[in-house]
């Protein structure tokens, strides 16, 4: 595996459950002090901070709705009084809304959505950018957003609204790598597919892995460490001149 040198910290955004879980725990593992931030889950996010500390690892677990500016402002302001100058953003934290088709989609879901898919990972992304830059002072860094297979293939009669916010972070993805490369930040997305998380039952549809995994081309669906560990991968060195890359893991799907 490949390691980062500089062991900045790193923010971690929904680290509490599934893919961010994973991620921190790979982070904290090459001896980055991560940030586990969470909306609800406070006893899973424990669960990660305390798995990290027992392993000789730095990490804190903090509550913030990332698709609210002042709690996301707090959540930046906290990780970097307890865990030191900041080196990544992990945007991770997303919903997909319940499972249904676009004519019985209520506003208030595709607002909600919208609101923490996208504005969410505008608004961590630029508190990550005001302090990486360095043409503001900052010593450089790297965004991961998370994207998703859903905004290639358009999520038809499960979940359009939350396909279009994916396919709105691959062109973020696109457009701030391309503004803050000059800067010392590299920006980069990682696209799954379909991965075993709780996000299924949480859409409602607790059998939709056993049910599409066989159809996917590697015949299953992924883990959430396989998806980790793409991200990592963008997080060091290895990647110093991938910027702007969407990268599928999605097994073909
Ligand atoms: P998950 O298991 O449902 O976990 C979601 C995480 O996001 C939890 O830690 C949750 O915190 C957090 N979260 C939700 N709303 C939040 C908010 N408003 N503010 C802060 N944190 C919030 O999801 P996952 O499957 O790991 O998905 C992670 C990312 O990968 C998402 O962006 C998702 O769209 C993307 N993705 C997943 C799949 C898949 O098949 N699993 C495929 C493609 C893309 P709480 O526990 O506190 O609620």
């Amino acid at each position: 595996m490949s390691t980062i040198p500089s062991l900045g910290s790193i923010i971690v955004t929904g680290g509490s459950r599934g893919i961010g879980a994973a991620v921190a725990l790979r982070v904290a593992a090459q001896g980055h002090p991560v940030a586990v931030n969470y909306a609800r889950a406070a006893a899973a996010a424990q669960r990660v901070v305390a798995a990290i500390v027992a392993a000789g690892g730095r990490a804190c677990a903090i509550q913030a709705d990332v698709a609210d500016e002042q709690q996301v402002l707090e959540l930046f302001s906290a990780a970097e009084a307890q865990l030191g100058p900041l080196y990544g953003l992990v945007n991770n934290a997303g919903i997909t809304g319940r499972l249904g088709k676009l004519v019985d989609l209520p506003v208030e879901e595709l607002a909600r959505v919208m609101a923490v898919n996208v504005t969410g990972s505008f608004l961590c992304a630029r508190e990550a950018v005001r302090r990486l830059a360095t043409d503001r002072g900052g010593r450089g860094g790297v965004i991961v957003n998370l994207s998703s297979r859903a905004a290639k293939i358009g999520g038809a009669n499960d979940w359009v609204h939350y396909a279009a916010s994916k396919g709105a972070i691959d062109t973020f993805t696109l457009g701030l790598a391309r503004e803050v490369a000059a800067a010392g930040i590299r920006v980069n997305a990682v696209a799954p597919g379909l991965i075993d998380t709780e996000i299924h039952a949480s859409a409602g549809d607790p059998e939709r892995l056993a049910r599409i995994g066989p159809n996917i081309p590697l015949g299953r669906p992924g883990s959430a460490d396989e998806v980790a560990a793409a991200i990592v991968w963008l997080l060091s060195p290895a990647a110093s001149y991938v910027t702007g890359a969407i990268l599928e893991v999605g097994g073909g799907r």
